[in-house]
């Protein structure tokens, strides 16, 4: 049987990842499906006028889908390869107070509005951005009974790593049957960190080929595009999400790639790295790292 496309429309999304989500569409392994998402505010925000004061908070981070994959089933791994994506023309950054690493010192709310062309971000006059689009939350159903969109977890969600992108792909750990995919919250450009809270926010079209991988079991999402195998782990802090996954990628090098421990371990050291995704959302995210040329 040949692949089949699908398109979700952004008007179907959820605002909490859950086995109880109605599926908005179905796919098998290997087929490819597009997903149109709004950006993280549902597109309250349409001039610097608009300020984070007038958002209605029960309509953020709408996550587009969920799609059903048949024979996805708890245990199983769902590979989401990102084929292409691409974003509208508008993006939206906030400044706000109490957002972010230094929220405590913004003195006022900004809401700026940037032209998104076909390479670059106009950031302010003669100050133009490189375009990287990327999506903020991916995920699927987790194993507990519900976690709303805004946070990241082992089931993926709100992770704001700017890797995942197109030519990446995210391997999610299924937790319920069909695994039940959702994305939303794309930024045309975020740094590491997402340091005030916000990135280019925008609405976006993404284009993946979705799989299913039985045998190997995940506990965190895992990451891999043509230079680096990563793992992505978000935790109540820094110091907890990288332990976690700098444990995650040692126990990776040993168990399913035969290395002795201190080896692994010593190589990690000396070729790995620990990236922060984000420190802005519940849960903070990190990502240990390796290039795929030392495995
Ligand atoms: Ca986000
Ligand atoms: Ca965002």
């Amino acid at each position: 049987m040949s692949e089949m496309m699908h398109i979700i429309q952004s008007t179907d999304h959820v605002y909490s990842f859950s086995a109880e989500n109605e599926p908005a569409a179905q796919a098998s392994p290997g087929d490819v499906v597009t997903f149109h998402t709004e950006d993280a505010f549902g597109g309250q925000l349409r001039s610097e006028a608009d300020t984070l004061d007038e958002v209605n908070f029960d309509f953020i981070n709408p996550a587009t889908g969920p799609l059903f994959v048949s024979g996805a089933q708890p245990g199983d791994v769902l590979a989401v390869n990102f084929l292409h994506m691409e974003t509208g023309s508008r993006g939206v950054v906030l400044s706000v107070p109490g957002s972010g690493v230094m929220g405590d010192e913004v003195p006022s709310s900004t809401t700026k509005i940037v032209e998104i062309r076909d390479r670059w971000i106009e950031f302010q006059p003669g100050l133009r951005l490189p375009k990287k689009p990327m999506m903020g939350v991916v995920g699927v159903a987790p194993a507990e009974k519900s976690i709303p969109s805004g946070t990241p977890g082992r089931h993926g969600g709100n992770m704001d790593t700017k890797e995942v992108t197109a030519g990446a792909t995210l391997y999610l750990p299924v937790r319920a049957p069909g695994a039940l995919l959702a994305m939303g919250d794309a930024h045309a450009l975020q740094g590491d960190g997402e340091i005030c809270g916000t990135a280019v926010e925008c609405s976006a079209c993404a284009t993946v080929r979705v799989d299913v991988r039985r045998g190997c079991d995940l506990q965190w999402p895992w990451l891999s595009n043509q230079d680096r195998l990563m793992v992505i782990v978000s935790a109540e802090t820094t110091d907890e999400a990288y332990e976690e996954a700098t444990r995650q990628m040692v126990r990776y090098l040993v168990d399913a790639r035969g290395m002795d421990f201190n080896d692994a371990y010593m190589l990690m050291s000396c070729v790995g790295s620990l990236n922060i995704s984000q420190v802005v959302d519940p849960l903070l995210t990190v990502r240990a790292e390796i290039p795929h040329r030392y495995l």
